[in-house]
């Protein structure tokens, strides 16, 4: 058998070895071209002084490249117990440099584990990427244990991440990353990248944690007053805001809005002005 260039066998082989058969039940739609895999690792930085998470290593494209990148240490969360051997030979390939913790990645907390600077970078399944992106973008404190995150979505929330107000796409991931995070498409791939095809295309988004935020804003205020809006955004917020506080029509005037103007044309520092004028009270 021809070794692929990291001296491990080719992921078809591992897929066929290990019976690897896709399970649509846990998003698994991999990527088996190493050239496409490390293009994808080098989007996340210098990898030699940083530990990486990854959720949902499945045969180990993706962390092969990883490891051929560089990175310090790998810790992997698979929650399907068919990929552990695969995964062990990588391990044992790269002097233990591999950990895989076997479960749910929204069950586990993996940060035992890990030493910083820590940097993330995963091809999602697609069932949990938005609720894992959203609780790595509000941790208990700012700035978190992670220096970056490099992940895989479908194009449509890749684009949600990066929407500027006016567009359709834009929300609350919008506000959510932007707020704390230099937020860009650096990739974008086709179907056919992957095996099995997904029905849509995929983009790789970067963001890079920034020290503080870009604006004064307490997390919880943002996040309610930013949901509020949303859930009606084609109401106008004199509507949509009812019942985060009394007076306010007064309050969205003293954030410089005006109280007619929709959620899809504030923008971020208009958002957290709103809610530290909401929080008030
Ligand atoms: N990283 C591999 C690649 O790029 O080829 C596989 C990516 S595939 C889109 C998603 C992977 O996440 C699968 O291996 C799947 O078994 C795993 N997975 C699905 N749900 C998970 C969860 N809740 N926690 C951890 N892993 C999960």
């Amino acid at each position: 058998m021809t070794l692929s260039i990291d001296g491990l066998p080719p992921l078809r082989e591992v897929i066929n070895t290990h019976d690897l058969r896709a399970k649509k039940s846990l998003g698994q739609n991999f990527l088996l071209d190493l050239n496409l895999t490390a293009k994808i690792a080098r989007q996340a930085g210098n990898l030699t002084t940083c530990d990486v998470l990854e959720v949902g290593p499945g045969p180990g494209g993706l962390t092969r490249a990883l490891l051929l990148e560089g990175a310090r240490n790998v810790v992997a969360i698979e929650q399907d117990p068919r990929c552990l051997p695969a995964l062990a030979e990588v391990s044992e390939h790269y002097d233990g440099k591999l950990t895989v913790i076997q479960g749910d990645a929204l069950q586990i907390n993996p940060w035992d584990h890990l030493t910083a600077p820590v940097r993330i970078v995963s091809n999602l399944p697609y069932n949990v990427g938005t609720e894992l992106l959203t609780r790595w973008l509000s941790p208990p404190e700012w700035p978190p244990y992670w220096q970056s995150l490099t992940l895989m979505f479908q194009k449509e929330v890749a684009q949600r991440i990066v929407a500027k107000p006016g567009s359709k796409t834009y929300g609350r991931l919008s506000i959510l990353s932007q707020w704390r995070t230099d937020a860009r498409i650096v990739m974008e791939l086709p179907p056919e990248a992957f095996t099995p095809p997904p029905k849509v295309t995929s983009s790789v988004v970067h963001l890079e944690r920034l020290e503080e935020p870009r604006y004064p804003a307490d997390p919880v205020w943002l996040s309610r007053t930013v949901a509020k809006a949303f859930g009606q955004r084609r109401k106008m917020l004199r509507a949509s805001l009812k019942g985060l506080a009394p007076d306010l029509e007064d309050r969205i005037v003293a954030a410089g809005i005006k109280p007619t103007q929709r959620a899809e044309e504030i923008d971020l520092a208009g958002f957290c002005a709103l809610s530290e004028q909401l929080r008030a009270q």
